[in-house]
């Protein structure tokens, strides 16, 4: 194999496992203010389990815990990106803003940037409209944002364009199979004793 192609396969994991970091870590801040109140809740790669009944407003700081979850690794990665030399940069910053960009997705497909209500309840807690979007025209911004950051600084040249959009075909079905492995192989453990958040 070429030392080329090695370098792309590696650029590749180093995305993907960025990704699945910056979900993991979204799925532990949903855990956190449940284990603050000193409740049971295991966060999986893809899915948390809250295994306590929760009140409304202890929903919506479970709900919120998770974008900050996300928000702190995006910022931690921007850092690394801008201001360290690290060989896979811009492949580790890729994978954080592909999350971001899965929430625009969403929000294009169904009108909302995550299923169940968790933007709503989450946007209830930062005391903004339950019924509104200021999550999704948040992580619009911060999407355009990151997306812009990273063509400014690495400058790769029109002809990345058709390789970005089908790296972003191939990230959406990622992240997709990433939550129906990691819910078949946790549900059957923790979904009967879980709570419905929604
Ligand atoms: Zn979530």
């Amino acid at each position: 194999m070429s030392s080329d192609r090695k370098e792309e396969i590696k650029n590749w994991a180093v995305y993907f496992l960025s990704a699945m970091a910056a979900v993991f870590i979204h799925e532990t801040g949903h855990c956190i203010p449940a284990w603050l109140h000193g409740y049971p809740a295991v966060p999986t790669p893809a899915m948390e389990y809250i295994l306590h009944p929760v009140t409304v407003e202890q929903n919506q700081w479970i709900s919120l815990g998770g974008y900050i979850g996300t928000v702190l690794y995006i910022m931690v990665v921007l850092i690394i990106f801008l201001f360290t030399d690290f060989k896979y940069n811009s492949a580790l910053y890729a994978g954080a803003a592909a999350v971001s960009g899965m929430y625009c997705a969403l929000f294009f497909i169904n009108g909302r940037g995550h299923g169940g209500h968790e933007f709503q309840e989450a946007q209830a807690a930062l005391g903004f409209s339950y019924s509104g979007h200021s999550l999704d025209v948040f992580f619009l911004t911060i999407f355009t944002f990151l997306t812009a950051l990273w063509f400014i600084r690495t400058r790769p040249g029109y002809k990345i364009i058709p390789k970005l959009l089908t790296a972003a075909i191939v990230t959406f079905f990622f992240f997709i199979a990433l939550e129906w492995v990691n819910n078949s192989i946790f549900d059957p453990l923790f979904k009967a004793g879980a709570f419905p958040r929604n």
